[in-house]
């Protein structure tokens, strides 16, 4: 089983819609969404949910009101200035809250408890394309690395359990956290890029981090041809690189057409952004099956 993320240096990129493509072109796999603090490859998937689970995350300081006294110590210790005066006692602000526990064990007459946070919700659910495993975090919180962990292992036991022959995931964007969690241990990295010099910097920072977590990157561009000049310098910056550029995909109405819409744009078009998905996919199989022949990483050409 191979796992193929698809990642971009900044959100905006067309990365949903590409690997919304892809989960539509590749067969037998699990689809992940890994973006989880922008989800949105459901909006093109119409997911069904089949299993819907609570994600848990740190601990959020718990108020018990009856006990509160309204000494005060615990607003004078709380450095996220969570806790605040409120009618004679206190209230505290679980958004605010970091879960340091420090009020806590302050409190003289054990008037705060800290409890599990619950951050978010992930899901099992059937697609027209396959079996998808995503997630919603709730806003405002952090720990998306780890919800990503817990789709990730998810999506892995269902395409060991079904003898699915590949994972697609849409990875998070940029360079932190999120997106190492997003890309580690995955067969070929997929980054999308733009022709603009901000996209070709965001490209080689993502790259940067790709092969550090000894993953091989190759590259698509989209909207190519909004600047022919540009999507040169990326290609000679591939060169350089030895990343191989698998797919230059034109700028096409259709291609919104298919996103206002909610479908892929392969079940939507049959002109020219389609062939190159199509081709697309046939590379990236090209460069897993060279990978598996023990040809050095980044070599593919
Ligand atoms: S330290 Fe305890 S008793 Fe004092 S204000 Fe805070 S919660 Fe209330
Ligand atoms: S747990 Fe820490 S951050 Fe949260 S309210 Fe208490 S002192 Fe403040």
């Amino acid at each position: 089983m191979k796992q193929i993320v698809i990642i971009s240096g900044k959100g905006g990129t067309g990365k949903t819609f590409i690997t919304s493509s892809i989960a539509a072109i590749a067969e037998n796999k699990v689809i992940s969404d890994c973006d989880v603090d922008a989800a949105d490859l459901h909006l093109m998937l119409s997911p069904i949910i089949k299993e819907k689970h609570i994600f848990k995350s740190g601990k959020v300081a718990i108020l018990n009101k009856e006990l509160c006294t309204g000494c005060g110590k615990c607003i004078n210790v709380c450095r996220f200035d969570a806790i605040t005066p409120y009618e004679n006692i206190v209230t505290i602000d679980p958004i605010s809250c970091d879960g340091c526990g420090i009020c806590a064990r302050i409190c003289p007459v054990g008037a705060i408890r800290m409890e599990e946070k619950v951050s978010g919700e992930w899901y099992i659910s059937e697609t027209k394309y396959g079996p998808m495993v995503h997630a919603k975090l709730n806003i405002a919180e952090e720990n998306s690395g780890k919800l990503i962990s817990v789709i990730r292992k998810k999506a892995s036991e269902i395409a060991e359990m079904e003898k699915r022959d590949f994972i697609i995931i849409d990875g998070s964007p940029g360079i932190g956290c999120p997106v190492i969690s997003s890309i580690s241990g995955a067969d070929c990295a997929i980054v999308v890029t733009e022709p603009t010099m901000s996209g070709l910097h965001d490209a080689e920072r993502v790259i940067k981090t790709a092969r550090h977590f000894g993953v091989s990157p190759c590259m698509i561009i989209n909207k190519y041809d909004l600047n022919i000049e540009m999507s040169r310098k990326i290609e000679d910056y591939a060169q350089v690189e030895n990343i191989s550029v698998i797919g230059k995909i034109p700028f096409d109405e259709e291609v919104v057409e298919a996103i206002t819409r909610g479908i892929p744009i392969v079940e939507y078009s049959k002109g020219e952004v389609v062939d190159n998905l199509y081709s697309i996919w046939g590379r990236v199989l090209d460069i897993l099956k060279i990978k598996d022949e023990g040809i050095e990483k980044d070599a593919i050409k």
